[in-house]
């Protein structure tokens, strides 16, 4: 056969290639080439696919920045050869891996893809196969004129195409697995594979891709609930190493108004410590200007994440971090739209 497009499948572990230990019943990931031997559709599929595995391969609650690293290696080593990159990837961290990945990978003008299953490729009912095979697809789209159709960092699920650093694990069990909120999706697949591209990102192909690898993770997501006590938050907060804060509030952006989390707060921003304000719920904005418990926090120094998920806050920081060492900057980044992860 000859190919047209040339695909590069990543196996960097989850339960799409996890099978289950008869000792203890739980899923352990197994060897990339028992994983592709349960796909024989691929050898029908007119991409030509060439595979990296991660040695070993892991489940993705152990991925870290060092792995994003290596991964964002593998994808920059590889770029001119492949037309797309499709990795599989554990569900549970899949979103902070495309968020961080849309940051690292500057530039970008090739698919990256990232998919799993909820169930091991290797089982009857498995979800695994159809999301492979239609990412690979999706990776190697072009136009007529040989671009990308979709040139972003992605996650593909269940017939969703999304932007990755618009995405969120929203079940643990439906094969429904993951969501964009407040972004809609760059695709949908059917019985054909329907491309939204007005929502999809146009890159400058003047620039070649430029990627990143330095990432600063001293950042910390905390959570407000009523009953949120003073000396644990301020241990947090006034913690030396931290340079930043993802806080999870209520609603449009709200949190209670205790004179002492306002002061804390406010020190916290004073010395250069970046609080970004993200609501706890899954979709809309905040919107710190809209209720007074909101406002206080504006005043105290917090910024807007907007409508950003946590992933994508949290990863945006590692990000801008690992490259300015002046807070200004970082703060002035985070409120800006760099890779379409926030509406502004
Ligand atoms: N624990 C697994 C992982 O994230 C779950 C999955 O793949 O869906 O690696």
């Amino acid at each position: 056969m000859t190919y047209m497009n040339k695909v590069l499948l990543i196996y960097t572990g989850g339960t799409i290639g996890m099978n289950r230990n008869p000792r203890t019943g739980a899923l352990e990931p197994f060897n990339f080439e028992s994983l592709l031997s349960n796909v024989p559709e691929l050898q029908q599929v007119s991409t030509e696919i060439a595979t990296f595995q991660f040695n070993p391969p892991i489940d993705s609650s152990d991925m870290s920045p060092e792995r994003w690293v290596d991964l964002a290696h593998v994808i920059t080593n590889n770029y001119n050869l492949y037309d797309g990159f499709v990795i599989l990837h554990g569900t549970d961290t899949m979103a902070y891996t495309a968020s961080a990945l849309s940051y690292m990978l500057e530039n970008l003008t090739k698919p990256v893809i990232l998919t799993g299953s909820q169930l091991p490729i290797g089982q009857v009912r498995t979800d695994g196969k159809e999301n492979v095979i239609t990412s690979i697809e999706i990776a190697s789209a072009k136009y007529q004129d040989g671009k990308a159709m979709v040139p972003e960092v992605c996650i593909y699920f269940n017939g969703h195409l999304m932007r990755g650093n618009r995405t969120t694990k929203q079940s643990a069990d439906n094969f429904n697995a993951f969501e964009s909120f407040n972004y809609g999706h760059l695709a949908d697949a059917g019985v054909n594979i329907n491309y939204h591209t007005s929502r999809i990102l146009m890159p400058d192909y003047s620039k070649s891709v430029q990627p990143r690898f330095v990432l600063d993770p001293s950042v910390i997501v905390f959570t407000v609930f009523p009953g949120i006590q003073e000396d644990l938050i301020r241990h947090v907060l006034m913690s030396p190493k931290l340079r930043s804060i993802v806080m999870r509030t209520y609603g449009s952006g709200n949190a209670p108004q205790y004179p002492w989390l306002m002061n804390a707060l406010k020190e916290a921003t004073g010395k250069g410590k970046i609080i970004v304000n993200i609501s706890q719920c899954m979709a809309g904005s905040v919107e710190m200007g809209r209720y007074d418990t909101g406002y206080q926090l504006k005043e105290a120094g917090v910024i807007s994440g907007h409508d950003s998920t946590v992933e994508s806050a949290v990863t945006k920081l590692m990000y801008l971090q690992g490259i300015y060492s002046d807070w200004h900057q970082v703060k002035n980044y985070m409120q800006r739209s760099i890779r379409g992860e926030i509406s502004i």
